[in-house]
Formats: structure tokens, sequence, C-alpha cells
């Protein structure tokens, strides 16, 4: 890699950061963030980086979800373990259907800041700017709430660092117990996914069983007890990332310590950026958000920069066009990836390109639309000999109605019941488990 430090990103044009008017108030955080520990350490974005590679070679399946933003409201440990089990279940059901280990990563402890359309946002004649997310400003539509203040940052690590505790565990401290796989179904008890979930989770407790009656140590066998789960976020606040980047010492290479897996937003992926000036220099496994305006230029460029030693593992491209246009840009990049001899992992984001604003006026995102993308994925994939490795959902364990549609449909009049997200619409814990069901099908056909 040409030289790089963690800073170099100052030197190059910005987008959809904060202007932080304080610059004491902000040297200050960063003084503090830099000498707090790191969140995650190199070791485990090491095993994250080579099973994403197992995923590049179809052997394995990567499910990324959680919050479209996580927030300072809603920390809580029922949303985390809710969520955390939904991810369990879903996961369950796609290494039944295709028969590889499915790789779990949350977005989660650290998924605060958001990019967005616009820089302001005017509501009955008043401008201001933006919400940009929990770690930034405040939702609250007042002056004083949309301004950045960079204390947020340490709120932010605080509860990214709680999160991680709850959620490492629930990993390893009996929760994932596969032989628990009945207890994870939440409330749903009585609707169709539901039990087609239990039928599922019988299935495999008959397998347990028999194991158990061959003397293969089902119950006491570590890896049937525990699971590998790694937390994501969009690297946006290069101020927070940059501090919480450590050398590692085993390797040599720096590593951003604020999260296992960091991607790059379909809006600040431009190849002379800051954002990807800062992900090229860190060993972590990243990915590169890829909507419609990706060109095949670009992406050869990007790739060159972001991942030049062609390392497995490494890049995830997450595609994200909306249904019904993924024929016309996947094939391209497609091929770009198939020229380069690149190792990437494919996901599918088919949330980002299909928000629509209701009737009733909320921003939601139609069930069907979410499957249509995921199949259409799927079918291109198959037709350019390439591998599908993954989904990325916007998704909670809450039973929100933020998407409509899904077999218990939530309908354009539902959605003000319970809607809480604080940016883009997820789905429920009843939808994401039926499209666990349906990417399944796809994975085993
Ligand atoms: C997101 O994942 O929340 C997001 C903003 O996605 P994108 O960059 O693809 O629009
Ligand atoms: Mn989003």
């Amino acid at each position: 890699m040409t030289e790089w430090t963690k800073s170099d990103w100052r030197n190059k044009p910005r987008v959809q950061m904060p202007d932080y008017t304080d610059d004491a108030a902000l040297a200050e955080v960063e003084g503090r963030l830099s000498s707090y520990p790191p969140l995650v350490f190199a070791g485990e974005a090491r095993r994250l980086k080579s099973e994403l590679a197992a995923v590049s070679r179809g052997e394995a399946f990567l499910l990324q979800g959680g919050d479209c933003a996580e927030s300072f409201a809603d920390f809580n440990a029922d949303h985390i373990r809710d969520t955390f089990k939904v991810m369990l279940q879903m996961a369950m059901v796609l290494t039944y259907g295709a028969k590889v280990p499915t790789v779990k990563v949350g977005r989660m402890a650290g998924q605060f800041a958001k990019p967005r359309s616009a820089p302001t946002e005017t509501v009955d004649g008043t401008e201001l700017p933006s919400y940009r997310g929990d770690i930034i400003n405040e939702l609250d539509f007042t002056e004083a709430a949309r301004i950045p203040d960079p204390a947020k940052m340490l709120r932010a690590y605080t509860q990214a660092a709680g999160t991680l505790n709850l959620l490492r565990a629930f990993s390893t401290g009996g929760f994932a117990d596969v032989h628990r796989v009945h207890q994870w179904t939440l409330g749903f008890t009585d609707r169709d996914e539901a039990q087609k979930y239990r039928d599922l989770a019988n299935r495999i407790g008959d397998a347990l069983d028999f194991m158990n009656a061959a003397g293969l140590n089902g119950d006491t066998n570590h890896e049937l007890a525990t699971v590998d789960f790694y937390t994501s976020h969009e690297a946006l606040l290069l101020e927070y990332e940059e501090a919480l980047t450590r050398l590692d010492s085993t390797s040599g290479q720096w590593l951003a310590g604020s999260g296992h897996f960091l991607w790059i937003g379909d809006r600040t992926r431009q190849p002379d950026g800051a954002h990807v000036e800062f992900l090229r220099g860190v060993q972590n496994p990243i990915g590169l958000k890829c909507g419609p305006t990706m060109t095949t230029g670009h992406l050869k460029a990007l790739m060159a920069k972001l991942n030049p030693e062609n390392e497995a593992g490494r890049l995830t491209l997450i595609a994200r066009f909306g249904a019904g246009s993924v024929g016309e840009h996947l094939p391209r990049l497609i091929k770009a990836v198939q020229e380069e001899g690149a190792n990437v992992v494919w996901s599918c984001d088919p949330m980002h390109g299909n928000t629509i604003k209701s009737s009733t006026g909320y921003k939601t995102r139609p069930f069907d639309s979410v499957l249509r993308e995921v199949k259409e994925f799927f079918a291109i994939h198959n037709a350019e000999g390439s591998i599908p490795g993954g989904v990325h959902f916007e998704m909670t364990g809450d039973d929100v109605t933020e998407c409509t549609g899904g077999v218990r449909a939530v309908t354009e009049e539902d959605l003000s019941d319970r809607y809480h997200t604080a940016c883009d619409p997820r789905l429920n814990a009843s939808q994401s488990l039926e499209l666990a069901f349906l990417v399944a099908e796809e994975l085993s056909v």
C-alpha cells in the first residue's frame, strides 16, 4: 500500500460530515477517544475477514442487519436482545436452507451517523440543518438540537461499548446455544412464519438428539453452544473513526477499532474523497455500497484503491439499486469484477433503493419490493455465473410498523401505530423472518 496515516483523509474533499464550530471542544473529544480502549480487536476482524473469504467462494452466506440508525433514546437490553434473537433465527433458517454457515454481522454498536439527501430540512417555512444521527446532532426540530456537538461522540462510544458487551455475553454465555433454538421464538406465536420456524426448530432438535444418541457430544460441543457475532456501521464520521484507530502489534497494520466491519455509503464513495482515503488504510473487512450511479470505471478504481492486494474477504460490494432496476445496473458491475479477476463478496441491500413516501406521509418500503429486489439479485448472479453472497437489511426485533406488507400485512394506515425509527423504515421481526425463509428458498434451488 502507498504510504498512509490515519489523518490523511483530512487533506481530501469530504462530504456528509458536520462542520463543528467549537474546535477546542472537538479536539478534547478526539483526544479522549484516542486514549480509550478500542471496541474490537484485530484478531476478531481478521477472523471475520477469513469468514467473508469463505462467503466469496460460496462456502458461507452473509447476513448483515440492524437499525438504520441506532439511537440514544432506544438504548436498552431488550432492543439489543430482540434484534440479536431475530438474527439468530434468520441465520438458522438460512443455514438450514443453504447448507452453509451463516456469517452474522449486526448494524449495531456504532451505527449512529447518517448521510442525508439534503443538508437542510424545511417544516412550515422554517429551515434547519438536517438531523445527521445521534452521534452528531438531535432529531428535535429546533435550532439548538440541530447544532453538531462533538461530545455526542463520547456518548456513542459508551453506548457502543455497552451494546458490544451484551452481544458478547449473548454470543458466548449460553443464550445462542443451538439447543435453545426453540426459545428464540419471539412473541408472534400464532403466525405462519412462526409455525414454519417451529417446524424447522423441531427438525434441528431431532438432529441434536440424534447426535447425542450416537455419542457425538451434541450437548457439550463448543461450536454448537456459541456463535460468532460481529458489529458493523457506516464509517461516516471520520473524526470518531480516526480517534479509535490503533496499530495492531501482531500484523503491524492499522485497525479501525470502532467495529469489525465498516462500510462506505453510496453518497461518500468518491474515489478521491476523504472516506475512501480513510478506509483504504485500515485492515478491517470493509463494504462499499453500490447504487445506480456507480459506473464500471469508478468500481474498478475503487477496487484497486480499497483492495490492491485482491485479498479475499476484504471487500464486500453491497448492491442497492431498487426493485426493477437491478437488471439495468448489476450485470455491468458483475462484469467489471470478473474482468478484473477481483475477489469480492456480493451482498444485496434491498432497502435503500425501495424507499417511498406512503399516501399517509410516512417514509416506507413495501415488503414486495424488498423481496423482488432480492430475487432479481439472485437471478442475475446465477445468469452471470457469479456468487450471490449475502443480504443486508434494515430490521429490528421490535414489533414496529414501518415497512408495508408481509404475511401479517402492515397497511399504509397501520404505519402510524408503531413507527419508531429515527431514520429509515425497518423490517419488523415477523417480516425479517419471512424474508429469511424466502431467501433460503432462493439459496436452496
Ligand atoms: C444506510 O445503509 O443506512 C445508507 C444510508 O445506505 P446507502 O449509503 O446505501 O444509501
Ligand atoms: Mn438507512
